[in-house]
């Protein structure tokens, strides 16, 4: 019995299309109000797709998973993250965003070899995965050359995560205010040579610099241009003093908002333009974390909701913080009922019931991040019929159990420690708390490899002190940036 489910599990692994697999007697949150919340249900996978979820399945002919002690969710969508940078892992920790445009932008991003491209996508792909992250927007903004491009795609499909390249610009094109134009003929081709179909495990998407970073003239041609390409498109707004410029404003005077388009942070808009936002069918990502450390604003989660956006979250840059999801549902939630708390302190009030909940953050961590990437018909939630995209959390460890509160357990409790299981189209890429057949030891000594070569080529130390001189172009209060430093 026991080498037969391991025939089973091997089998699964290799990607059988008709494999079936049944998830027993679990508590699974599946982020579908017409599937439901059970506290004992069964997860029928068959194949790429989620087959059934429902308490008492009966005889499935399926390789059997005991459920007892998990919890089963959707995997999580990261709706922003550039990919690229988790080489330079948490060297702006203690930097100002200014710091992060002098430091990455200003010296490190040009120095990157399309092998660096390789590596760090893969690497952090490989890191979401691990992390419980199914879904990656991988916000691609230093391709210098067609092989930067082809190098980052081709390592987010090594590493078997389901993903959005975004194609963002070279590094140099990143210069605010930059009235260099965008390579659209390379853009063309990456979508011809690489995403003919919108079907495959990786699609594409255009990363724009928008208002803040380039002309209003170069924007309103790249985002027609983007759009002939039938290319969905995501663009930094409202971040810092560069967001101060009414980004949002901006492209609504030229006709280019619309559906299938994500503004990300959103800190410093206004009320209008968060209205325009929600009416013209866009979507948001808040990063809280690096929001609040680097000075792009307050989160702008209560914003959102005043207008009727559900947002989705993203961890943006590894260059300064981690890369799991459990952070960012946390801290999105605390700051926005901490700001709502303290102002309700100011006024004598009493703040009751909490007006944003953890079934809330886990709507916006999955659901709402698969609207963002414009795969909520294959991902999001564990709904019969979309790809089994999901995950499994181990409820038996301590700080687990008792499970009291299963939504609750996941956002205020869990870490990656506790996830057991992630499933991607059906297929196990980690079982038992492990990657599948993933060489860790290997993969380490090639990111070293690249690491070292590329602070040599930049002259800088690793020795944990790096502090560079902060950029402040195209901020509309340099002296104050600059003051500050
Ligand atoms: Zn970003």
């Amino acid at each position: 019995m026991k080498a037969a489910a391991r025939e089973g599990e091997r089998r699964r692994t290799g990607n059988d299309p008709m494999q079936r697999t049944v998830i027993r007697n679990a508590i699974v949150l599946s982020m579908d109000p017409a599937v439901g919340e059970h506290l004992d249900a069964d997860v029928l996978i068959e194949g790429e797709k989620i087959a059934a979820v429902r308490p008492n399945l009966g005889p499935a002919d399926a390789l059997e998973i005991d459920g007892r002690d998990s919890i089963v969710l959707p995997g999580f969508v990261d709706t922003h993250r550039h990919v690229w940078g988790c080489l330079l892992r948490n060297v702006s920790a203690d930097w100002s965003l200014a710091q992060y445009f002098g430091g990455v932008r200003g010296l490190m991003g040009e120095l990157y070899t399309p092998d660096d491209m390789y590596i760090a996508d893969y690497c952090g792909a490989l890191e979401a995965l691990d992390a419980g992250i199914t879904t990656l927007v991988d916000w691609s903004h230093n391709i210098n050359s067609p092989a930067h491009a082809d190098m980052a795609i081709k390592g987010l499909r090594d590493s078997g995560i389901r993903a959005v390249f975004a194609y963002g610009n070279a590094n140099k094109e990143w210069f605010a205010v930059s009235d260099l134009p965008t390579n659209f003929a390379d853009i063309a081709r990456v979508r011809r040579q690489h995403f003919s179909s919108d079907d495959g495990l990786v699609t594409m998407a255009f990363a724009a610099r928008g208002p803040q970073f380039t002309t209003l003239e170069h924007t309103e041609s790249e985002f027609r241009q983007a759009r002939a390409l039938d290319l969905p498109i995501t663009v930094h707004v409202g971040d810092g003093l560069w967001g101060l410029n009414k980004p949002v404003e901006q492209l609504h005077a030229r006709g280019l908002m619309g559906p299938r388009t994500t503004y990300v942070h959103c800190c410093t808009l206004n009320d209008r333009e968060f209205q325009l936002m929600a009416d013209t069918g866009g979507t948001t990502s808040l990063s809280a974390e690096v929001e609040l450390n680097m000075g792009q604003g307050n989160p702008a989660l209560w914003g959102c909701l005043k207008h009727g956006l559900r947002p989705s979250v993203s961890i943006d840059v590894c260059t300064s913080v981690g890369g799991d999801m459990f952070t960012q549902m946390r801290m999105l939630m605390s700051v926005s009922r901490g700001f709502a708390n303290a102002e309700a302190l100011r006024e004598r009030r009493l703040i009751h019931p909490v007006q944003v909940t953890v079934r809330d953050m886990l709507d916006f961590a999955t659901l709402q991040g698969a609207k963002a990437a414009n795969l909520d018909h294959r991902t999001g939630s564990l709904t019969p019929g979309k790809d089994a995209d999901l995950i499994v959390l181990n409820t038996a460890s301590l700080n687990m159990f008792p499970v009291n509160n299963p939504a609750g357990a996941v956002v205020e409790g869990a870490h990656i420690g506790n996830i057991d299981s992630v499933f991607v189209k059906g297929r196990a890429v980690k079982r038992h708390g492990k990657l599948v057949d993933i060489d860790i030891t290997a993969l380490r000594r090639r990111m070293e490899s690249n690491v070292s070569a590329l602070f040599a080529r930049a002259g800088v130390a690793r020795d944990g002190n790096w502090s560079p001189a902060p950029y402040v172009g195209g901020s509309e209060t340099r002296s104050v940036a600059g003051a500050s430093h």
